[in-house]
């Protein structure tokens, strides 16, 4: 057989592979659908006990800019015009056990995870006005491959399905991968995205967007993003993530 086809025999396999462990980790999470990940302790349609749910760690007052901790209507000392969307909503600050939740969500895709940070973005966003569109930071095909699912559009198909709005999916592509963020400062990310997104949906002229993503760190991706968004038109970018970290 010539290698190109062997090579690409390959990476269906192995997508198929995913897709099945994806299966199967639904299957098993539809199983303890009534048990708290956190305590063990019971929970009623969702996948954490009342308790367990008020003990995460819930953003409140939050600069409405970039959503870290702030009270009043300004913005706070953190963002300024160049920081990227013009409204950001997060659900939870990024730390304990919100992180291994959200461990459980991008790495085993485990549906009660999906279904709770879908709910509570879902009663986030309707605190605020709707966008026109909704579209998920997307992976790059190579990641996507190895992995089997985009996190964020897992989320984002369900949060859109809530709030009746469209997604547009395959509008925002991404272009290379980069290296891997996690490491990076703030500025090495922004020069780390440069190019790394495209848009090739229709013209966004006088709409506004909400771009999706799971985490917001230093909120790089959502400033590439919110560029290239008013590039093709938008007049107003919000970003809706999970959870945001805080500044150390
Ligand atoms: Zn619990
Ligand atoms: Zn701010």
């Amino acid at each position: 057989m010539i290698p190109q086809v062997t090579q690409r025999l390959g990476s269906i396999l192995a997508s198929f592979t995913h897709h099945r462990q994806l299966l199967i980790s639904q299957i098993v999470d539809h199983c303890r659908g009534n048990q708290c990940l956190l305590c063990a302790d019971t929970s009623v349609n969702e996948c954490l006990c009342p308790p367990c749910s008020a003990d995460l760690a819930w953003l409140s007052e939050t600069c409405h800019r970039c959503a870290l901790p702030h009270e009043g209507d300004d913005i706070c000392h953190y963002c300024d015009d160049d920081f990227g969307p013009d409204h950001t909503l997060a659900v939870f600050a990024y730390q304990f056990p919100v992180n291994a939740l959200m461990a459980e969500f991008k790495y085993r895709a485990l549906m009660a995870v999906t279904d709770l940070f879908a709910a509570r973005l879902n009663d986030l966003a309707l605190s605020s006005s709707l966008p026109d569109f909704i579209v998920a930071v997307p992976m790059h095909h190579q990641r996507l491959r190895q992995r089997g699912y985009n996190p964020a559009l897992l989320l984002a198909k369900q949060v859109a399905k809530r709030l009746h709005v469209p997604l547009l999916t395959n509008a925002l592509v991404r272009q290379h991968d980069g290296q891997q963020q996690k490491s990076l400062s703030a500025e090495q990310r922004l020069i780390n995205l440069q190019n790394a997104f495209a848009w090739q949906g229709p013209s966004l002229q006088g709409r506004h967007i909400a771009i999706i993503d799971d985490v917001m760190t230093t909120g790089a991706t959502a400033q590439v993003i919110s560029k290239l968004l008013r590039q093709a038109g938008a007049v107003s970018v919000s970003a809706w993530v999970i959870a945001r970290t805080l500044p150390s």
